[in-house]
């Protein structure tokens, strides 16, 4: 990380000097206050990382670290497709589910910096373990690899489809799901169908738990949610509480890849 600030420092024609200071959006759980990466599940190895204070010392700038879900809700509340909106929430579906929200122009962080944890609230009470040690998340039935997970499922019990064909002996992955759709694959259809209803069950608990004037949703799965965006928008609407659906709105979040990054310098220039 730090090789990588100096180079962008030399193609950009900069030097340290020119910079105010350094916001990094990393995966959570992570201490704020502390600066430090607690566990993350994506990252092995990585416990109780102090990474505030190693930029510091080698950049000798004020450092800002930010939960990554966290930092692109904010990028997305302050210049993308929430701007200006007061009571907003940021949902990315893909290896997982993240989620940011604000709440009366604010940031939610809660106690241990850890709020909003979207996509471990339980769904199926009943349903299989998760990653973070609970059974039947959001997660497990709606993120990039529930799905291709569910294919893989269908494909093991005998289920006639292309998707196999198209991961061409390599793991199936969510691509795979809906490049299958488009050509006319019927099991991938029904995938994307269920996609878009376990979605719209986790949207509702969202809206009546958070009461939103908009979500922005992102992450690599929305690219193709104009396939399942009825079905969702529908599955939420049939269970959310109706005084909070009336004025809501559930778009595109603006930002792709760059989310995370944009945010993580609001956190810097904002503090
Ligand atoms: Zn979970």
């Amino acid at each position: 990380m730090i090789d990588g600030c100096f180079t962008l420092l030399e193609r950009s024609g900069l030097s340290l000097n020119n910079i105010t200071a350094v916001g990094v959006g990393v995966p959570g759980p992570i201490d704020y206050k502390k600066g430090m990466l607690k566990h993350p599940p994506n990252l092995p190895g990585w416990r109780d990382v102090p990474l505030l204070d190693i930029l510091e010392d080698k950049l000798r700038l004020p450092t800002f670290l930010e939960n990554d879900a966290n930092a692109a809700a904010l990028s997305e509340n302050l210049y993308g497709a929430g701007r200006g909106v007061d009571n907003f929430v940021y949902i990315t579906i893909s290896t997982g589910i993240g989620g940011g929200v604000v709440i009366n122009g604010r940031l939610m962080r809660g106690e241990d910096d850890n709020a909003a944890e979207l996509g471990h609230m339980t769904i199926n009470f009943d349903g299989p373990r998760c990653g973070c040690g609970s059974w039947g998340c959001w997660e497990v039935y709606a993120s990039g690899t529930a799905l291709a997970r569910f294919a893989r499922e269908g494909i093991a019990s005998g289920r006639t489809t292309l998707i196999s064909d198209l991961a061409e002996g390599y793991k199936v992955r969510a691509e795979h799901v809906f490049s299958a759709a488009k050509q006319g694959d019927e099991f991938a259809r029904e995938l994307i169908q269920k996609e878009g209803f376990y979605l719209g069950v986790g949207l509702a608990n969202v809206v009546n738990a958070y009461n939103p004037g908009l979500i922005a949703m992102g992450g690599g799965v929305t690219c193709e949610w104009d396939m399942f965006y009825d079905e969702m928008i529908r599955v939420m609407k049939e269970r959310a509480l109706k005084a909070n659906i009336e004025k809501l709105k559930v778009v595109k979040a603006l930002f792709g890849a760059e989310a995370g990054m944009i945010g993580a310098a609001a956190v810097a220039f904002n503090s």
